[in-house]
């Protein structure tokens, strides 16, 4: 009866018994007297391997291996038998238990804190043994295929130090499926460089699209690595770029008209979340307020003018047709230069000149909003899951496991070392 309860094959169950925080299955595993140097080894003592297994009826359990040492008698070497069915070697996790880990953390983005917590043993326990058995299913060459539109996206994914020193990943992500393909670190162009530089040559050549925030480096990858590729700016970076300006703005009216930042009564900081706010999501009378509050704290309509930029940046995809946008960006460029504008629209309209073509590339791309919106939300998934991970090469791995599809199917037949 225990041992159809353990469910372990070839094991023989020595012993089940309740210890004060979990409780112990004592078991052997039957194996032959193997041989070295052309002689049958000797029998060299018991040793008891203590693993974690799955919880059994909502009690964390450890699986205790008394495992049977072995010593050769020509070459004093000593060493244990393995069966990579029960543990691999490797972790202080039993195979079982390590797979559903990996599952949990992995598949269904739970925390490796609440896992251990499951599992009655400590975090760094759960997250090698993730490593361990997750590593394969990432490196799988299957994992993705063919990719036509690809997409760089810097993220910040921890904060470290005394300082709080921010520490920057780029993903690359595939734009039309929403698959995150993988995740180098910083920020620069020279990591992904290398990472396009390591996928064979037919690949990169089946790319036709890129998508960029409005970033120099990033263009530098694409410019050397990805050359026949159209470059797109992502539309949300662009309306965002547009957003920056208006706040700088605001921030910089309020300092000059009141001599400090914005307090709770001032009418620039209580219109702060209306001006962000996209204009059809203002109701009228939202909106009136807001028209209240500029003539109230901006005697020089530079906030206004701002407001009606970043509007007015906004409507670049409200249009359909390629013409059309490339008129619309061009007299946009031509209008925020002008030299009545507030310096930071002017300086917006210079970055909009310098990505004029990127930004109309968007148009006739057909990358249409569905893939980029996917992108960004692939993007709040994973920070919600792999935030704070203060170890890049475990943030990599608890990304690409709950993003980037590993091959699920070859956990079950995995056995490591
Ligand atoms: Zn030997």
């Amino acid at each position: 009866m225990c041992a159809l309860l353990v469910g372990l094959p070839d094991v023989t169950i020595v012993g089940v018994g309740e210890w004060p925080r979990w409780l112990r299955v004592v078991v052997t595993a039957e194996c032959e007297r193997p041989s070295c140097c052309g002689r049958a080894a000797w029998c060299h003592g018991i040793r008891d391997v203590v693993l974690v297994d799955l919880p059994v009826f909502g009690r964390p359990t450890r699986l205790v291996w008394r495992k049977q040492r072995w010593r050769c008698s020509t070459c004093r070497r000593s060493w244990t038998g393995q069966k990579p069915e029960i543990a691999s070697s490797r972790c202080q996790l039993t195979t079982r238990a390590a797979k559903w880990a990996t599952l949990q953390v992995g598949r269904h983005g739970r925390s490796v804190a609440e896992v251990a917590s499951d599992l009655g043993c400590d975090w760094h326990t759960v997250m090698d043994a993730v490593v361990l058995y997750g590593t394969p299913l990432i490196d799988d060459p299957a994992r993705f295929g063919a990719v036509t539109a690809v997409g760089l996206d810097e993220t910040l994914f921890a904060r470290q130090g005394p300082f709080r020193r921010q520490r920057w990943s780029t993903q690359i992500v595939d734009v039309r499926h929403g698959q995150l393909l993988d995740i180098v670190a910083g920020r620069d162009s020279t990591g992904s460089c290398r990472w396009f530089a390591a996928r064979p040559e037919a690949w990169r050549a089946g790319i036709e699209w890129a998508t960029l925030d409005l970033s120099a480096s990033y263009r530098t990858v694409f410019d050397t690595m990805l050359p026949d590729a159209t470059q797109v700016a992502d539309p949300f970076h662009v309306t965002r770029l547009a957003n920056t300006a208006l706040d700088e703005c605001r921030r910089r009216v309020q300092n000059e008209t009141v001599g400090h930042r914005g307090r709770k009564a001032d009418p620039l900081y209580r219109a702060r979340r209306r001006l962000v706010m996209a204009r059809e999501r203002l109701s009228d009378d939202g909106h009136e307020c807001l028209l209240g509050l500029l003539r109230a704290g901006d005697p020089k309509q530079e906030v206004w003018f701002a407001w009606n930029a970043k509007e007015v940046v906004r409507q670049i995809y409200d249009h359909t047709d390629v013409v059309l946008a490339e008129a619309w960006v061009a007299e946009i460029v031509r209008d925020f230069t002008d030299t009545e504008m507030p310096p930071e629209v002017r300086r917006l309209g210079r970055t909009i000149g310098r990505w004029r073509d990127q930004i109309v590339a968007w148009h006739r791309s057909h990358v249409t909003n569905g893939p980029t919106e996917a992108v960004n939300n692939l993007v709040k998934r994973i920070k919600r899951v792999a935030f704070g991970m203060r170890n890049f090469a475990h943030y990599r791995i608890r990304s690409l496991l709950y993003a980037g599809k590993p091959n699920w199917d070859l956990l079950d037949s995995l056995t490591p070392p």
